[in-house]
């Protein structure tokens, strides 16, 4: 994917005569990072002390390549000479900028923004594109160009259509008409880009159009602020700050310019830190820090964690060390611009070396939905995923989820993999939507309405040399029954319950390959008490065709790259012994950021299955680590 900004070669020469430009020589080796000032911090711009002093409290903390300048938000609209006396201010400290715009009325009423089908309404949003591209060369539109607006005009015009239906095309049109063909009649250098939230399992319902848009657009930019997965509304994974940004990325390959985190929410500051370095593992180009105004707010003392007296990825008190500067000074952190700062320095030093991102591939169509935001519950459980617009047929594996069931020839493409001798893994909520529309032709299967309480698993395979044996869960998760027909298809994990059982990991033979269906429990979140001998199991054939695995509890992630470099990250609050499994060609682990070497075991002897004992050798080394709260580690095979 994404080529990382490294400074040799050429790129150094480029770099050396962007230097004299002004380009500040002393930023971030891999990436970008710009601030985004919303228009009531542009217009505070216009008090030019209020702007310096706060400029130096910020670059001072933080190294800054650009600054986006907004024009418009709710019923704010900056004046010209405000803008352009700020503008001159950062032009002059080297620092790129950019224009911005948010597309509300009011942003404090549930995010009220504007209505497409009132000809005042889209006159405004017009004169806001023209306004902006007239002063800016690039301008990115913040992440509510999308409608709710379900006013009588807007009744009307959606006439017989879905409230989705209706909206994709209004916000089509509207993106072609009113933004970014205005906008490049005044401006033809202007270079549009559209940023989108977090939400994206839901966009198309509010008009987000991923499928056009990206293609209306020069270039698309990704929220990947992820935030408090337990206290916020959304509880959005925190696997989803690296996902999103890759989904982003492979709908428009080189076109997604960066990733966008807040500091909102956090009860802790390694969630903040968190949500910046996954953005980055992803292979963002730019971070876009969100925004002026929080960038000084001071460091919250109570966001420092027990953990934190442990030397863990995020030092707070490290953080707190005065900083010193190029020319000598020191300065003491004192606002949120540190922590930002603090966070991108420890990520700079090894982003360079790794490659590009790997995972399992999955399919989510465009505008899709069904089992919402799931990949990222798997990505938390130590499942390496990579999610794609379009069927990825070449894969040897596919995990496909509920939303697969948007494509109508779904069924089609599951048995085309399988008669090219490729595996398919569906989740029960896949089967049960694909039931009675083919999926029995691969194999009869029913996902039944009844559910079972469960808390034991019943592994049929023995793990790590013992027997297979019974793995209890922390606590009773509810799933969905799933029915077979004896002997056609195959338990492969099964859970215990009152004298009965369910599948858990289900597969069924068909022409060359096999399609499992993986049970999902009705809470997600139960993903997470799964046993770790379970998780294993089924990282064993979803994970099968990447050099490295981890297998231990969940909320322990793994991101890999395809140059044999891979970061394991741990989200627990408490330290976690996991093992490290690899193919057997790479005989050592060098911590990229310790330096220590690792060698590796022979796992323990192949079980008994059966009455036969299986004699072959085993193809993998087991490397045993150790993770702190909150921490990653990088590691480079040797
Ligand atoms: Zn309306």
């Amino acid at each position: 994917m994404q080529t990382h900004i490294r400074r040799s070669g050429w790129a150094a020469f480029v770099f050396i005569i962007l230097s004299f430009a002004g380009y500040p020589a002393d930023g971030y080796e891999n990436f970008k990072v710009a601030i985004y000032a919303p228009a009531q911090n542009v217009q505070m711009m216009g008090e030019p002390n209020w702007l310096k002093e706060n400029w130096e409290i910020i670059s001072r903390q933080v190294k800054v390549d650009k600054i986006y300048l907004e024009t418009h938000r709710d019923v704010i609209l900056v004046d010209e000479e405000t803008i352009t006396e700020a503008k001159k201010f950062f032009e002059s400290k080297g620092i790129e900028v950019a224009g911005g715009i948010t597309y509300t009325i009011m942003e404090s009423n549930r995010f009220k923004t504007f209505c497409y089908s009132n000809p005042e309404q889209r006159r405004r949003a017009r004169e806001v594109a023209e306004y902006t591209a007239r002063l800016f060369d690039e301008v990115i539109l913040d992440d509510f160009f999308f409608t709710n607006c379900k006013c009588k005009s807007c009744i009307k015009a959606k006439g017989k259509k879905s409230w989705t239906q209706f909206r994709l095309g209004l916000m089509d049109k509207a993106a072609r008409e009113l933004i970014v063909k205005p906008a490049k009649a005044v401006n033809p250098k202007v270079k549009m880009v559209i940023k989108y939230p977090n939400w994206y399992e839901h966009f198309q319902g509010c008009g987000y159009n991923l499928e056009t848009e990206p293609k209306i657009f020069d270039g698309i930019y990704t929220g990947t602020e992820t935030r408090d997965p337990v206290y916020t509304d959304q509880h959005l994974q925190q696997y989803q700050s690296y996902l999103i940004m890759r989904y982003l990325e492979n709908i428009k390959p080189g076109g997604n310019g960066g990733g966008w985190v807040d500091t909102g929410a956090i009860q802790y500051m390694d969630r903040y830190a968190e949500q910046l370095w996954l953005t980055l593992f992803a292979g963002a180009r730019e971070i876009t820090l969100f925004n002026f105004g929080r960038m000084l707010q001071p460091i919250p003392q109570e966001l420092r964690a027990d953990w934190h007296s442990t030397k863990t990825s995020f030092d707070f008190d490290e953080m707190m060390q005065p900083i010193k500067l190029e020319d000598g000074t020191t300065v003491k952190p004192s606002t949120m611009a540190r922590a930002a700062g603090y966070a991108l320095e420890q990520v700079d030093k090894f982003l360079g070396k790794l490659g590009k991102p790997i995972g399992v591939k999955s399919y989510k169509p465009y505008h899709s939905t069904g089992e919402d935001f799931l990949h990222n519950y798997l990505g938390m459980c130590g499942i390496a995923m990579d999610l794609e617009p379009e069927f990825p047929a070449d894969a040897n594996i596919i995990f496909l989820a509920e939303s697969a069931k948007f494509d109508g020839r779904i069924v089609d493409k599951i048995k085309g993999q399988l008669t090219a001798g490729k595996c398919v893994m569906i989740t029960s909520g896949l089967l049960k939507a694909l039931q009675g529309k083919g999926i029995e032709d691969i194999v009869e299967l029913r996902c039944t309405d009844k559910k079972a309480v469960i808390n034991q698993f019943w592994r049929r395979r023995a793990f790590w040399g013992r027997r297979g044996a019974i793995q209890e869960s922390s606590s009773n998760i509810i799933i969905p029954e799933i029915k077979y027909l004896t002997n056609d298809s195959w338990e492969e994990i099964s859970c215990l319950t009152s004298g009965n059982g369910y599948p858990i990991l289900h597969s069924a033979d068909y022409a060359n390959s096999k399609l499992y269906v993986l049970t999902i429990p009705d809470n997600f979140g139960d993903l997470y008490n799964f046993p770790a001998e379970v998780l294993t199991q089924i990282k064993e054939v979803l994970m099968k065709d990447l050099y490295v695995r981890v297998d231990g509890p969940s909320q322990v992630a793994i991101f890999v790259y395809d140059n044999d470099t891979f970061i394991v990250e741990s989200f627990l609050p408490e330290s976690v012994e996991v093992k490290i499994v690899t193919d057997k060609r790479i005989s050592k682990l060098r911590d990229v950021l310790s330096g220590e070497e690792l060698s590796g075991e022979e796992p323990p002897e192949p079980p008994m299955r059966g009455r036969r004992r299986q004699i072959q050798e085993s193809d993998k080394l087991v490397f045993d680590i150790k993770i702190k709260p909150h921490s990653y580690r990088v590691f480079q095979c040797e």
